[in-house]
């Protein structure tokens, strides 16, 4: 039975052959089923951990504790994120922003084209294993890009989330070995600019 109290592994919105050649079935496959599910798996372990010290009144180290969930929890949420702004090339997947959100990009970056090349870039040069982020500074309207490292280093409180692209080898090792930057190039032909768009007029009410 699901406990409500610990995260479970979501459906793709796609099947595991969708994304393909851009992302193959079997790189799919295995990114969610082994490699989400693991962060899955590792944000539960310590939701019990605490529960059972709290249970007996004992105490973790809460350093180190708080750094793998944070880590877990990180995971869990970009790779949620990420399923979700994919969708099949030609079928809500590829093309430019639209209405407002395009009208955003192209006040913050100057045009659809450079602010590709940057994002590209923040996804080429993430140092080890990290993302690229789309997202929506609330204060001042403006979309910036957030380079994260692992999963939870360089992350800007409160900023919303628009689109997230995961640069961690186990996201592309299979399709383009060690070509990271052929994979990113990919990831354009893929990206749900629709859920992206819905995604900035929710942050942006
Ligand atoms: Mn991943």
């Amino acid at each position: 039975m699901e406990d409500s109290r610990f995260y479970t592994l979501p459906k793709l919105p796609y099947d595991y052959a969708a994304l393909a050649p851009y992302i193959s079935e079997e790189q799919l496959r295995l990114h969610h089923q082994k490699h989400h599910q693991a962060y899955v798996n590792g944000a539960n372990a310590l939701f019990e951990k605490l529960d059972k010290a709290r249970k007996d009144n004992t105490f973790t180290d809460m350093k180190a504790t708080l750094r793998e969930l944070s880590f877990h929890i990180g995971g869990f949420m970009l790779h949620n994120l990420f399923w979700e702004n994919l969708a099949p090339a030609g079928k809500g997947g590829g093309g430019v922003p639209k209405s407002e959100l395009a009208k955003a990009i192209d006040g913050e970056f100057g045009s659809i084209d450079r602010f590709r090349k940057e994002f590209s870039q923040a996804a080429a040069s993430a140092e080890g294993s990290g993302w690229a982020a789309l997202t929506l500074c609330r204060k001042t309207g403006r979309p910036l890009i957030m380079q994260i490292e692992k999963h939870n280093v360089n992350v800007f409180p409160g900023f919303g989330i628009l689109m997230v692209l995961d640069v961690w080898e186990h996201a592309y090792y299979l399709d383009y070995r060690n070509d990271r930057a052929k994979f990113v190039d990919a990831f354009w032909n893929i990206v749900n600019w629709d859920v992206v768009g819905q995604r900035f007029d929710t942050l942006r009410r």
